[in-house]
Parts: structure tokens; sequence; C-alpha cells
């Protein structure tokens, strides 16, 4: 299986390297080529409005929603999860609109603009994960369909829809490959 991460902006790279480390082949994707040739593909971490701005440049906001809507798999991290959202809090955003959950950017406060915590993820044993969260959007609103998977503080941190995965956080930058593991399984 080849292993998509979504390469116009952000932070891909170790995205890349934690599922090489799962014996995953991986692409970086940066056309509607390389889109229609991964298996399943990994939206990261950056600035939202960036990557849809590059994305629609490139007229791949299109190609890349048939194909989520298709059942490829999908994870969409932090600045990837506002992308994946169908409403985007306060702001007038584009975002690809496939994930029934809304979200707000920038929203855990000041302070807290970036932290660390732990939290336990339904369906992986072991220790809790360790989140970091980087100026990290918060899920306001789950749809129906919407699967909670890890919360902090009452708040979904990690959520499931189908064939799609989400984070708040940088699941990537922990160390930790568990959640990067969970997201291959769901690859056939
Ligand atoms: N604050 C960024 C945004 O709104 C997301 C930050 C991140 O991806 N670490 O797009």
């Amino acid at each position: 299986m080849i292993s998509g991460v979504l390469a116009m902006q952000g932070a891909f790279h170790k995205h890349k390297l934690v599922m090489e480390s799962l014996g995953c082949k991986t692409l970086e994707v940066r056309t509607i080529d390389e889109l229609l040739s991964v298996d399943c593909l990994i939206i990261p971490g950056g600035e939202s409005t960036v990557m849809v701005k590059l994305l629609s440049e490139n007229n791949m906001m299109d190609p890349l929603k048939s194909r989520i809507l298709d059942g490829m798999p999908v994870f969409g991290t932090c600045a990837g999860m506002i992308l994946m959202s169908r409403e985007i809090s306060r702001m007038n955003q584009d975002s690809l609109g496939v994930m029934d959950i809304m979200v707000e950017r920038n929203a855990y406060g000041r302070q807290l603009e970036s932290f660390e915590t732990e939290f336990e993820v339904s369906g992986i044993p072991g220790e809790p994960f360790h989140g970091i969260f980087i100026r990290a959007p918060k899920i306001v609103s789950t749809g129906r369909m919407v699967q909670v998977l890890a919360e902090l503080d009452s708040v979904p941190v990690l959520v499931r829809q189908g064939n799609m995965l989400a984070s708040s956080f940088h699941p990537e930058l922990s160390g930790d490959s568990r959640i990067h593991q969970f997201f291959a399984s769901m690859v056939k």
C-alpha cells in the first residue's frame, strides 16, 4: 500500500517518516496524478488557509473531495482536520466539507496556544497517548455519524467518521506511532 502525505505546505515530513517506520511506502502528494495513485492520504498540520489556497490554485479541491467521498482513507491532523470539516466556526473559510464536524481555529486560548497533555484513546490499548497541540483547532460539534475516539475535558480531540480520521493534535510529533498504526489498519 502507498500512503500519500499531502505536501503542499506544513508539517508533512514527520508523517512520512512515521508511516515508513510502519513499513508503508509513502508518496508526497502535490499533483492530481499523485493524488490518484495513493491508497490513503494524510493531510498534515500547517496553515489551513494556505493549504486551501494552494489546493485551489492546483485545481485539487474537487479531486481530493471526490477521492475522500469515494472512500479513500484520510487522516487530517490539526490544519488537516480544519480542511476536512463541514464548518469552520466564526470564519468565512473554504474547506473540503467532507466530515460532519464543526471546528474553531486557534480556539484553545492564548495561554494554552500550544501545550502537551495525555489522554486515553479508545481502541488503542496501553499507555495514554501524549498529545502535542500547536495553535490547535477545537472540535465544537460532531454529527451523529462521528465517533469520538479521544477527548480532553469532554471536548473531542480524535474523531472518526467511516474512512475519515481527524485529530486536533499532532500525533506525528509524539514518538508514538499507535495512532498512525490505527490509521494504517483502516486501509484495506
Ligand atoms: N492554526 C492553524 C490553522 O488554523 C493550525 C495549526 C496547526 O496545524 N498546527 O490552520
